[in-house]
């Protein structure tokens, strides 16, 4: 079952206008929000930024943020998803093809839910990451269906058999992944890009820098450039999906020792207790 607009449907009984403005300009916003032993993980968070997101490009929610937390529940339940995501999406809807937003706008919400394990893997590993230069737009702060430059730069990363693309600024700041936070440790203290227009602000990147404090760890939301990422002692990186990971070779060059690092292990095990802490609806 999916989500569209307020209904739970079949996939089958659901049609895309060829007019939606979501196809034809990516106009319109959208979340990720993992679920974990059958609970969502910040749920709250993503939804304040899904209306964040619209507002700033002047869309209006469909329906009530209350109710769509409901919806959500039930996509959930529906679905029988324990370890996976739900991806949500809304457009300013379907109208006749104009740059202009359309007189009446009737935006368009669609979700769905998925299975999704958790990468073990990379988290325990690490995953090598490489630079380019960041080549969007100057609101990445808004979750826009508009993600060709973050697709570009990830699929720069997978052509030089890598996992991430970690962007640069002409001013050769680091700003952030392709679809994650970055973070460098140097002599014992976080660094990562300041919240504002030229970053998403993650909500998993809001909960590495609680754990940091909690673990008594200075951050700066400060910028960085190229050479400190070069030069870090460890480098991180954080997503809802790839929730707390540390990269271990940057361009070919190894990143500190070449393994995860200490302070990648101690955010990621706070992160766990974090998820131990849902209760299991199902329990
Ligand atoms: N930056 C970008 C560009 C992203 O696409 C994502 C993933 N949504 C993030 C950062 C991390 O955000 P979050 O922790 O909310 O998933």
């Amino acid at each position: 079952m999916i989500l569209v607009q307020d209904q739970l449907k079949d996939q089958s009984e659901v049609r895309i206008d060829i007019e939606d403005r979501g196809y034809q300009f990516g106009d319109g916003v959208y979340e990720v929000v993992r679920i974990y032993n059958g609970q969502y993980f910040g749920m709250d968070e993503h939804l304040e930024r899904l209306e964040r997101s619209a507002k700033e490009i002047h869309m209006t929610l469909p329906y009530p943020i209350e109710l769509l937390k409901t919806r959500l529940e039930k996509l959930a339940e529906a679905n029988d998803i324990n370890d996976g995501h739900v991806y949500l999406q809304i457009t300013r809807g379907v109208a006749e093809r104009t740059h202009q937003f359309p007189a009446e706008p009737t935006p368009f919400l669609v979700a769905y839910a998925r299975k999704s394990p958790r990468p073990e893997n990379k988290m325990r590993e690490g995953i090598t990451a490489i630079t380019t230069e960041d080549i969007r737009w100057l609101r990445c702060d808004i979750k826009s269906l508009n993600l060709l430059g973050n697709v570009l730069g990830k699929q720069k990363a997978m052509d030089a058999k890598c996992d991430e693309s970690i962007f640069i600024r002409s001013n050769d700041i680091v700003t952030e992944g392709s679809s994650t936070n970055v973070y460098i440790l140097k002599d014992g203290e976080i660094f990562t890009h300041p919240a504002n227009n030229f970053i998403l602000n993650g909500i998993t990147r809001r909960v590495v820098l609680e754990l940091a404090e909690e673990a008594g760890i200075t951050v700066h939301e400060k910028t960085f450039n190229k050479q400190e990422l070069m030069d870090a002692d460890e480098v991180i990186i954080s997503s809802t999906t790839m929730e707390v990971t540390p990269v271990i070779s940057i361009d070919g060059k190894q990143v500190g020792t070449g393994v995860p690092g200490k302070v990648a292990r101690t955010l990621q095990e706070k992160f766990n207790e974090r998820i131990d802490k849902l209760q299991s609806v199902k329990n």
